[in-house]
């Protein structure tokens, strides 16, 4: 079958496979573009990652194409892999030579011998990422469909095309891809490939961190990311990659009186925030702003459930977090560390009456970061109750409002003191010490609390008379 008959709409096939069909043509070579790039074409997904798949050397392929494409090509290779890439324009091309592959219970790294199309198909993980586009110029656009994909693309469904059990022991990682290709694409997971995962999911113990983290972060930045958390916790793996998340989940009851599930709030919450941001680390401090709850959380007669702290209780865990999870240590790591320690500040401003040095000091507290905290606040809110959501937002937006306004008057966005450390010693003619940044910080203090304005003439006679509080008075040039 054509690959322009499958689908319902002109596909155009980019020229750059016929010059490769043609290319290997010359060499007397069976070529054809496989996995992602061939699931999505059919899909609709346009993609400019082309992995091709010829029977004999892929290196030598990418050798000849690379002459052929000429100087705006660049060429790698990798000879202990054998494999090669071509960078060419805003194509990746990759080049393999058709390979059979068998595992051994300690790796997931397997024994590869030269093989026929077929052999390379059986080593793909899902049956849609195991079709083939023939290119040689007698046989171009034809498709090879070994295991059924095309009509699991039109099911929306991920399976194995081998036994599920041999797929997800051979290699684990398959595991975390079958959940985020099913996040992504918004497919289901075949019943028995499902099965296989949970028999197998304990052999993820033989996957790197990083290679984890990797799909995990694939995952969160799917347009609906609770599909893949909610397939992570079903299948008993979430418990192992992601233990604190786990312990989100689950209601207690004291009194007849429950709680909110913190696990189904925070993929609410998740989804909130990933229609408003594609930012990973955004989305991160969303799945992060309450994970210190099961942890803080106490019963009390009066009021209830409290969950006293969790925001700074789950701020000192973000970086014990990121470690286990690979995650950056760094400017990533401390901009999530800020918005959950802050989740609840702005929120906090909806039910006080609201003083402007309350706002003066979160926006100081937040500076750059205002809008993603205020992002934040919004998708965090949830209920059941569609009225409630209403009325919450309809306060919030007051908050928001006000927060402008003071923004815009005060100019408080990474603000800094007018009045530096040097012009207090030069001032008063004193060596750095203990007092200058006394008087630093009270002026500042003076200005977030709305004493003095933000501003420089102000700020110095608040300095004069500060010194004269240490005895201190300006020296006389
Ligand atoms: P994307 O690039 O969007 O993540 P993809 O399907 O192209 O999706 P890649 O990781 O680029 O995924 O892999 C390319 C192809 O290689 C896949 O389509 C699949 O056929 C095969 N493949 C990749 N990883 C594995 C694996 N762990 N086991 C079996 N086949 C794999
Ligand atoms: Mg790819």
């Amino acid at each position: 079958m054509l690959i322009h008959e499958v689908t319902n709409r002109e596909v155009e096939l980019p020229e750059i496979l016929n010059t490769v069909g043609r290319v290997a043509d010359d060499l007397g070579l069976e070529a054809y573009v496989v996995g992602g790039y061939v699931r999505d074409l059919i899909l609709d997904r346009s993609s400019k990652d082309i992995d091709f798949v010829c029977v004999g050397s892929g290196i030598a392929l990418a050798e000849s194409v690379k002459k052929a494409l000429g100087k705006k090509a660049n060429l790698a290779v990798y000879k202990n892999f054998g494999t090669a890439a071509i960078n060419f324009g805003d194509f990746e091309l990759e080049f393999v030579g058709a390979r059979k592959e068998s595992y051994r219970s300690d790796s997931r790294k397997p024994i590869v011998e030269n093989g026929t199309l077929a052999d390379d198909q059986n080593r793909r993980d899902f049956t849609i990422n195991a079709l083939a586009i023939c290119i040689n110029a007698d046989r171009f656009g034809e498709l090879i469909d070994p295991f059924g994909g095309l009509e699991h693309l039109k099911q929306k469904l991920i399976k194995t095309p081998l036994e599920p059990d041999v797929t997800f022991s051979d290699d684990p990682l398959r595991i975390m891809r079958a959940i985020r290709f099913a996040t992504q694409l918004q497919f289901d997971i075949d019943s028995d490939t499902f099965r296989g995962i949970v028999n197998q999911k304990d052999r993820i113990k033989i996957i790197s961190q990083e290679r984890i983290t990797d799909e995990l972060n694939k995952i969160i930045l799917s347009k609906v990311p609770s599909y893949g958390f909610k397939l992570l916790f079903t299948c008993g793996l979430l418990e192992t990659i992601f233990p604190q998340m786990q312990k989100l989940h689950g209601v207690r009851k004291v009194n007849g009186k429950a709680h909110k599930d913190n696990f189904y709030h925070t993929l609410q919450v998740l989804d909130n925030i990933s229609i408003a941001t594609d930012n990973l680390w955004l989305r991160w401090s969303a799945i992060l702003h309450d994970i210190a709850k099961p942890a803080t959380q106490r019963f009390n007669d009066k009021v209830g459930w409290t969950f006293h702290g969790h925001e700074d209780l789950g701020a000192k865990w973000v970086p014990r977090i990121f470690k286990k999870l690979k995650l950056p240590l760094n400017d990533k790591m401390k901009y999530v560390q800020k918005l959950v320690k802050l989740h609840l500040r702005p929120i906090a401003l909806v039910n006080e009456e609201v003083t402007d040095s309350a706002i003066r000091r979160l926006l100081y507290e937040t500076g750059e970061d205002i809008d993603d905290l205020m992002t934040l606040c919004r998708a965090d809110i949830t209920s059941k109750n569609p009225d409630k959501v209403r009325r919450y937002l309809a306060n919030f937006k007051k908050v928001e409002n006000k927060i402008k306004e003071v923004e815009e008057r005060d100019h408080l966005r990474n603000f800094q003191p007018p009045i530096s450390g040097e012009t207090i010693i030069e001032t008063f003619g004193i060596k750095p010490s203990r007092v200058v940044g006394e008087i630093k910080s009270a002026i500042k203090e003076a200005i977030l609390d709305g004493e003095i304005k933000n501003q420089e003439e102000e700020a110095f006679q608040l300095m004069i008379s500060l010194g004269k509080s240490y005895g201190l008075s300006p020296k006389s040039n």
